[in-house]
C-alpha cells in the first residue's frame, strides 16, 4: 500500500478538501499512469495540470521537436527550447514544478506497431494530438484495452471534446465515421487549446476518482469568439466497425460471468 509523504500532504492539501477527493482519492492518483498522446498545444496544458495535481505516472509521447512557431501556445516549450524534444522540455517543466512524480518522455512517432505498447498499463489515455490518423489509433487500443480516452480537437477559436469509456458510450469512430478534412498548418488562438487541455485534464482527474459526469456519449463543443459552450449528445452506431465486435464480447463475457 502506498502512502503519501508529509510534502504530498501539504502540496495536495487543497484538493484534498474537495468532496469526494480525500487522501485515498489522492493515493489513487498516485498510483494511476496517464498516457498523453502529443505533447503540443493540448498536451502542455494537460500534462501540466495533471502532473500539479499529483499523477503518479505521467508518460509524454511526441515525436516533435520544438519550433519558434509552436511558443504560442505549446506553454512549456520555451525560447531556450527551440529545437529540442518536446517530450524533454515538457518532462523538465513538470519535474521543476512536482518532483514527486514520474514522468517518462519517449521521442516517437505513434504507429499501429507501437500503439498497444505505448498504451499499456494506461489508466487513461489523453487524446492531444493533432490529426484523425492517429486519433482512430487510439480509439482502437482504446477499445481493444477498454482503456478510457479523452479527445479533444481545436480550430482558431473553436474546440471540441468528448470522453469515450469503452462499454460505457460510444467510441470516436461512431461519433466521426470518417475523419474530417485537415489542414496542415491550420489556425489556432493559443487560449483555445490552452482551455481544453485543462478540461481534458480534468475529465482524467475525474475519471480516475469516479467524480461527477464524465462526457461520456456527449460532444462539448465551444467558440471562444462568442463565448458560446454547447454540449449535444453523441449516440453509438450498433453497426461501428471499431466497437461492435467488443460490445457484443462485452455481452457475451457478461451472460456467461451469470
Ligand atoms: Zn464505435
Amino acid at each position: 500500500m502506498i502512502n503519501l509523504s508529509n510534502s504530498e500532504m501539504e502540496r495536495y492539501d487543497r484538493q484534498m478538501r474537495i468532496s469526494g477527493w480525500g487522501e485515498e482519492d489522492q493515493k489513487k492518483l498516485k498510483q494511476s499512469k496517464v498516457v498523453i498522446m502529443g505533447v503540443g498545444g493540448l498536451g502542455c496544458p494537460a500534462s501540466i495540470y495533471l502532473g500539479a495535481a499529483g499523477i503518479g505516472n505521467l508518460v509524454l509521447v511526441d515525436k516533435e521537436n520544438s519550433e519558434l512557431s509552436n511558443l504560442k501556445r505549446q506553454i512549456l516549450h520555451w525560447q531556450k527550447d527551440i529545437g529540442k524534444p518536446k517530450v524533454l522540455s515538457a518532462k523538465e517543466k513538470i519535474g521543476e514544478l512536482n518532483p514527486e512524480i514520474k514522468v517518462e518522455a519517449l521521442k516517437t512517432e505513434i504507429t499501429e506497431q507501437n500503439i498497444d505498447e505505448l498504451a499499456s498499463g494506461a489508466t487513461v489515455i489523453v487524446d492531444a494530438m493533432d490529426n484523425f490518423k492517429v486519433r482512430f489509433m487510439i480509439n482502437e487500443v482504446s477499445v481493444k484495452r477498454g482503456i478510457p480516452f479523452i479527445h479533444a480537437a481545436i480550430y482558431g477559436f473553436q474546440g471540441q471534446m468528448t470522453t469515450i469509456v469503452p462499454g460505457k458510450g460510444p467510441c470516436l469512430k461512431c461519433i466521426f465515421p470518417v475523419a474530417p478534412p485537415e489542414a496542415e498548418r491550420f489556425p489556432v488562438a493559443g487560449v483555445t487549446p490552452g482551455m481544453l487541455g485543462i478540461l481534458q485534464a480534468a475529465e482524467a482527474i475525474k475519471l480516475i476518482l469516479g467524480i461527477g459526469e464524465p462526457l461520456i456519449g456527449r460532444l462539448l463543443f465551444f467558440d471562444l469568439e462568442d463565448m458560446t459552450f454547447i454540449t449535444c449528445e453523441a449516440k453509438g452506431d450498433s453497426n461501428c466497425p471499431v466497437c461492435k465486435e467488443h460490445r457484443a464480447k462485452r455481452k457475451t463475457d457478461k451472460k456467461t460471468a451469470l
